[in-house]
């Protein structure tokens, strides 16, 4: 059985289904749960880096939209959701004591040689003194990103450039299941506990899961293709179980992806 024990610097990836509920509100049980994990985390000396996505769903509250928003739409729920997103860690971080820095960015801002140093270096500083950096996506300048990017991918660039060695991404299902109809059901006997290549066929198991998020199950696919690439572990869990990540060292529900 695999453990978080057995790493250093972790990256944290939560979904915006995991978050917010479908009424633009905080899913607030669930941040307290996830927070108190990460406070346990830092607690044990871990390095600990967020990407939180939910601006968009949080803008949802109070700015009152179709259900197919127009890219301008999405833009303008993310600038204002970011703020809700931000108010939500801040009052929940808050109880033990953890403060946070927010940092947006877009993918090209991960691969650029100029601003790639300048995050790494910003993301260092803040975990030097012991503050919580909390990364999205920068939403609304970031035309591509809200089309076609996730924070699947953002996390895993993200753990590359940090060198992180554990990318845990928090989502609505327990990992990566064999067939659509074991999804739907959540039937454990065929979710797949351990993957060490990315063959055509988890490719195929990936495409049937498309109830989570923006990204769905083929972009963790490829965040896990990234991770392999860099030496980072990754992992798929629910982030709606109790203690979603101090359960990981003895609940079963979980795909590791780990390179062998
Ligand atoms: N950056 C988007 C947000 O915060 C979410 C992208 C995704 O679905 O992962 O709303």
């Amino acid at each position: 059985m695999r453990n978080v024990n057995s790493y250093k610097r972790i990256v944290i990836k939560i979904g915006s289904a995991v978050l917010a509920g479908a009424n633009g509100k905080v899913n607030n049980n669930i941040l307290a749960s996830i927070s108190e994990d990460i406070a346990w985390l830092l607690k044990n000396n871990k390095e600990i880096l967020i990407v939180s996505s939910g601006a968009i769903a949080l803008g949802r509250k109070k700015i009152k939209l179709s259900e197919n928003l127009s890219l301008p739409e999405s833009q303008a729920l993310a600038a204002h959701g970011q703020i809700e997103l931000m108010s939500a860690w801040k009052k929940h971080l808050n109880k033990f004591s953890i403060p946070i820095g927010q940092i947006l960015l877009t993918p090209r801002d991960t691969e650029l040689k100029i601003s790639s140093k300048n995050a790494t270096q910003t993301v260092s500083k803040l975990l030097e003194s012991g503050c919580l950096p909390i990364i999205n996506e920068n939403d609304s300048t970031a035309t591509d990103e809200i089309r076609f990017g996730d924070n699947d991918l953002l996390a895993a660039k993200v753990a590359k450039l940090i060198g992180a060695d554990l990318l845990i991404v928090l989502s609505t299902v327990d990992g990566l299941f064999g067939s659509e109809e074991d999804v739907k059901t959540r039937r454990i006997s065929s979710l797949i506990r351990e993957v060490n290549k990315i063959t055509p066929q988890i490719k195929k198991m990936a495409g049937h899961a498309s109830q989570m998020g923006k990204g769905g199950m083929i972009s963790k696919i490829d965040a896990a293709e990234i991770c392999f690439k860099n030496k980072c572990v990754m992992v798929i869990t629910s982030g709606k179980n109790k203690k979603p990540i101090r359960g990981l060292a003895k609940r079963a529900k979980a795909t590791w992806f780990v390179k062998k």
